[in-house]
């Protein structure tokens, strides 16, 4: 297909309809298009509403630049320092993001250093077909037009998304090389919407997967959490070790398949409503990987266990620079679970029981039962202790020992 020859597809023939669509991101639309800027529905919005897909964000491509939008805009800012934004919010601290057309800079316009070309590659304005190609799949790359409600397909994602086939656009050993966070969004986006991969994808991942390990640590740990929040972090972490990328994603994560197949019943538990916290999926990722690197001599040894469950987690949370708060509840997930395994009536038992964390320990240990079929009698005995026991609220009236020797000066 010739790029500049986009495929256009009108109103009549495609299922989007301006009902589906955020009635703030519609405002921002119709009024770029009334001062004469082109106005698009971009990315993965237009992509989750031809498949019928609730998008998760709606965003917008436009001719106008930065400053231009926030003349038409009263409640507009730019942000972003390298990667120029204009975010136009809204009551409730809704934020609607409208990003310039971008194109991918030509060789020599690239900055010196190596680290800054993924930012500077996103800052060059551009044409919207520029800005379909610098773009990750053909699926993302799918516009829609407020102007005439239709669908502007430059690169092929429409036939791609009837045939379920997700496709890079461009040769993947260049894209790959380039950003190589495109090899995890491509396990991704090919579970999520249960795609096939082209295989071209296979053979680039191959060839380029150690370069994971060069991404910024910040937008692999972005992508991570999008896994446990689409419910697909079992599935994906799957495909990943099937495709040797786990040691360079994820460097201290074993990626047993009992392992795995925990992050598969968490993922389960997240699809069931339940809330995911970073802490608990990180907890969740190392559980296995801890309660294995005990020698049978220190099964019962709290201070080897919590030495372990520092070691294990402070070296995931150094990596992605993760706050102290989370690293803290993550780690006493760990002990917590420790403490469960090594079953009831161990000394200070009752003060257990009542610890702010053994609730939500008693989760993780309870997904684990499940892939550990053995412990489910365990697990079920510590439910019950649990739900009889007194909240942390009345153990913090117990009155305190004295200290005599303050006391009495
Ligand atoms: P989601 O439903 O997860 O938000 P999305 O497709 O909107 O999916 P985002 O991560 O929000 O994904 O990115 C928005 C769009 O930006 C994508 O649809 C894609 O067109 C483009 N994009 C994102 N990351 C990259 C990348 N690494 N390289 C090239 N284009 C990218
Ligand atoms: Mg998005």
């Amino acid at each position: 297909m010739n790029a500049s020859n986009p495929i256009i597809v009108p109103r009549s023939q495609h299922c989007i309809s301006r009902k589906q669509i955020d009635v703030d991101t519609l405002k921002v639309l119709n009024r770029l298009h009334r001062y004469g800027f082109k106005a698009y529905l971009v990315g993965g919005s237009v992509r989750d509403l031809l498949l019928g897909r609730q998008p998760k964000d709606f965003d917008i491509g436009t001719d106008a630049t930065p400053s231009q939008v926030r003349k038409l805009f009263r409640n507009c800012f730019l942000v972003g320092r390298r990667f120029r934004l204009a975010h136009i919010r809204f009551a409730g601290n809704k934020v609607i993001e409208v990003a310039t057309f971008r194109r991918q800079p030509e060789e020599n316009e690239l900055p010196d250093n190596q680290e800054d070309h993924f930012h500077f590659v996103q800052n060059v304005f551009g044409s919207p077909e520029e800005d379909a190609a610098r773009r990750d799949f053909t699926i993302n790359a799918l516009f829609y037009n407020i102007a005439d409600f239709s669908v502007i397909d430059f690169l092929g994602g429409l036939k791609d998304l009837e045939e379920k086939r997700l496709k890079v656009i461009g040769d993947p050993q260049v894209r790959f090389v380039e950003d190589p966070v495109r090899m995890l969004r491509a396990i991704e986006f090919a579970v999520r919407l249960g795609f096939d991969l082209e295989e071209n994808i296979y053979r680039a991942i191959e060839n380029h997967r150690s370069l994971l390990a060069t991404a910024a640590p910040a937008r692999i740990r972005e992508e991570i959490i999008e896994l446990f929040r689409h419910k697909i972090s079992g599935a994906v972490l799957r495909q990943c070790r099937e495709l040797g990328m786990l040691p360079y994603l994820l460097a201290g994560y074993p990626g047993t398949d009992e392992g795995i197949a925990l992050l598969a019943k968490l993922d389960q538990r997240t699809a069931a409503g339940m809330p995911i916290e970073e802490s608990f999926a990180i907890a969740a990722l190392y559980l296995r990987l801890f309660m294995d690197s005990f020698s049978p001599a220190d099964k019962n040894n709290i201070t080897a266990a919590l030495h372990q469950a520092n070691e294990i987690i402070s070296a995931h949370c150094r990596y992605f620079s993760i706050a102290s708060g989370i690293r803290h509840q993550a780690r006493e997930l760990l002990i917590g679970c420790f403490r469960l395994a090594r079953g009831r009536g161990f000394r200070a038992e009752k003060r257990f029981l009542q610890h702010p964390f053994t609730p939500k320990a008693l989760e993780l240990f309870c997904l684990w039962s499940q892939v550990r079929p053995e412990l489910i009698p365990l697990a079920q005995n510590w439910s019950t202790a649990i739900n009889n026991s007194p909240t942390g609220k009345q153990q913090s009236r117990r009155p305190r020992k004295r200290n005599y020797r303050k006391k009495s000066k």
